[in-house]
C-alpha cells in the first residue's frame, strides 16, 4: 500500500536528483520573522494572502496551538494550494510529521476508507520519546591524563578538571557510540584512545599501568565523578503514532514498515498504545508532537470518510488537517445534498478556509522561471514568453510541463537553449485539455461509430 508520503520522503526523494512538481519548493517564502510573505521566496510566487494565511496556521503549529483543527485551501486548478502545504510542510521542522494523500486513493486500496484514514491521521502525530542514556552530563568533569608510568614506576599524574561542555559532549557522544549497552557509574574511569576517539576500555576493574603501556601515551582517562550523576545525557527520537502501531502489532511486526504492506490494525492494539504513551507522558518520558495530514481532492471523500475526520479532529491525539480543493458548490458524495466545496455543513462549520486566486502574467512568469532553473534548463526570453501566454490561456500546469519537452526537441536539435519554435513543436505534439477536448468534440461521431461497429460485429 502506497498511500501516504511524508515529508521525509520527499527529501530522500530530492536527495536522489529526482524533478518533482513541487520540487522547487522550499518553504512558504516568508520574512525574517514568518510573518509577512516576501513577493518571491524559497521557490514561492506571489498567492501572497493565502501565504501569509498558510504562515500564521504554521505559527499555530510551531507553537502548538491548533493540533485537532482544519483548514481548507480552495481555489481554481493549479493555484498552488499543493505548493502551499508543501511550504508549510518544509518549514515544520524535521521531527514533525507531515502526511499526504489524495481524496481519490481511499478507494483504491485493500483496507476500509475509515482504516486507511486513521493509518493516515496516525501517521501525522510524531511521538517525541525521550531516552535517557547512562551517560554523564556535568558541569565539572576530571579528566585524568596519567603520564606517569614508565616502566611500572609512577611518575605522577595530571589531573584536569574541566567545565568544557564541549570535551564532555564529545566524550558523551562517543560512549553512546561506542558503549551503548554498558552503563556508566561514578567512579568509572574511561579511557578514549586520542587519536581515533575509540573508547578503549571502561570500568573499576582497570589497572592503569597495565593498560596505559598497552595503550601509549596518547590515551585519554576520564573519570565519571561521583555527585555528577544526576544529571543524565538525553537522546530524543520522534516517531509516528502509525510506526509505533504496526511495530507493536502482531501481525505485523516492524518489518512491514519496509514493504509498506501494513493491512488493517486492530483498534486494541492502538487503544494499549494510546494508554502506554498516556503513561509516558505522565512520566515526561514522550512528548506529543501534532502533525499535518494533507488531504487534496478533499471533495473527492463521501460523507463516511467526512464523518470519520469529524469525530477524529475531536480526539486528544489529532494531528492539523489541511484539505484542499478546487471545487465550488457541489454535491457531498454519497448524499443528496450540495454545499460549499462538497463538504458536509457540520465539519465546514469548524474549518478555516484559504482561497487561492489565479496567476497574473508576471507571476505565470516568474513560476516558469523557477521551474525551468528547477529543471536545468536554459529559456530563451522569447521561448519563456510564449510559454507564459500559454499557461495563462491554457493552464500553468501544461506550460511547466511544456518546458521539459520542449528541452528535449531542443537536445534533439543539439542546442542547450530551448528556442520559440522548441515550444511550438513541443505544444503542436502534447495537446491540453482545451484542445483535446475540442479534438474529442469534432472527432466524436467518428469515435462512437467505430465502437459501434466493433459492439455491433460482436453481438452478431
Ligand atoms: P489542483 O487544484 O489542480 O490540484 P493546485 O492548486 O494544487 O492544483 P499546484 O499543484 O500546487 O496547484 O500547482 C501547479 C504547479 O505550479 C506545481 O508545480 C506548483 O509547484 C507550481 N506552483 C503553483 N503555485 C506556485 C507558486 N505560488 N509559486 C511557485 N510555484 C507554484
Amino acid at each position: 500500500m502506497s498511500i501516504v508520503t511524508t515529508s521525509e520522503t520527499s527529501h530522500e526523494i530530492r536527495g536522489m536528483n529526482l524533478i518533482a512538481a513541487h520540487s522547487h519548493i522550499t518553504g512558504l517564502g516568508l520574512d525574517a520573522d514568518n510573518v509577512e510573505p516576501l513577493p518571491q521566496g524559497q521557490g514561492m510566487v506571489g498567492q501572497l494572502r493565502a501565504r501569509k494565511a498558510a504562515g500564521i496556521i504554521l505559527r499555530m503549529i510551531k507553537e502548538n496551538k491548533i493540533a485537532g483543527r482544519a483548514a481548507l485551501i480552495a481555489g481554481p486548478p493549479s493555484t498552488g494550494k499543493t505548493a502551499i502545504a508543501m511550504g508549510m510542510s518544509q518549514s515544520l521542522g524535521s521531527d514533525v510529521p507531515f502526511t499526504s494523500i489524495s481524496g481519490s486513493e481511499l478507494y483504491s486500496l485493500d483496507i476500509s476508507k475509515t482504516e486507511a484514514l486513521t493509518q493516515a491521521f496516525r501517521r501525522s502525530i510524531g511521538v517525541r520519546i525521550k531516552e535517557e542514556t547512562e551517560i554523564v552530563e556535568g558541569e565539572v568533569v576530571e579528566i585524568q591524563i596519567d603520564r606517569s608510568i614508565s616502566g611500572g614506576t609512577k611518575q605522577g599524574k595530571l589531573t584536569i578538571k574541566t567545565t568544557d561542555m564541549e570535551t564532555v559532549y564529545e566524550l558523551g557522544a562517543k560512549m553512546i557510540e561506542g558503549l551503548s549497552k554498558e552503563k556508566v557509574v561514578a567512579g568509572d574511569v574511561i579511557s578514549i584512545d586520542k587519536a581515533s576517539g575509540r573508547v578503549i576500555k571502561l570500568g573499576r576493574s582497570y589497572s592503569r599501568s597495565r593498560d596505559y603501556d598497552a595503550m601509549g601515551a596518547d590515551t585519554k582517562f576520564v573519570q565519571c565523578p561521583e555527585g555528577e550523576l544526576q544529571k543524565r545525557k538525553e537522546v530524543v527520537h520522534t516517531v509516528s503514532l502509525h510506526e509505533i502501531d504496526v511495530i507493536n502489532s502482531r501481525s505485523q511486526g516492524f518489518l512491514a514498515l519496509f514493504s509498506g504492506d501494513v493491512g488493517e490494525i486492530r483498534s486494541e492494539v492502538r487503544t494499549q498504545i494510546n494508554t502506554k504513551i498516556g503513561e509516558w507522558r505522565e512520566e515526561g518520558k514522550a512528548e506529543i508532537v501534532p502533525g499535518v495530514l494533507f488531504i487534496d481532492e478533499v471533495h473527492m471523500l463521501d460523507i463516511e470518510c467526512f464523518s470519520f475526520i469529524n469525530r477524529a479532529l475531536e480526539d486528544e491525539l489529532a494531528p492539523i488537517v489541511i484539505m484542499a480543493t478546487n471545487r465550488g458548490i457541489s454535491k457531498t458524495r454519497g448524499t443528496n445534498y450540495k454545499s460549499a466545496h462538497g463538504l458536509p455543513v457540520d465539519l465546514l462549520d469548524r474549518i478555516i478556509i484559504i482561497s487561492t486566486e489565479s496567476y497574473n502574467s508576471e507571476e505565470i512568469k516568474a513560476i516558469l522561471t523557477i521551474r525551468a532553473q528547477e529543471e536545468e534548463v536554459e529559456l530563451h526570453a522569447d521561448a519563456l514568453a510564449i510559454l507564459t501566454k500559454i499557461g495563462e490561456e491554457a493552464s500553468l500546469r501544461y506550460a511547466a510541463n511544456l518546458v521539459a519537452t520542449a528541452n528535449l526537441i531542443a537536445s534533439k536539435r543539439r542546442s542547450n537553449v530551448v528556442e520559440v519554435e522548441d515550444v511550438k513543436r513541443s505544444y503542436s505534439l502534447f495537446l491540453d485539455v482545451k484542445r483535446s477536448v475540442q479534438y474529442l468534440g469534432d472527432e466524436n461521431d467518428e469515435l462512437i461509430a467505430s465502437g459501434m461497429i466493433k459492439q455491433d460485429d460482436a453481438m452478431e
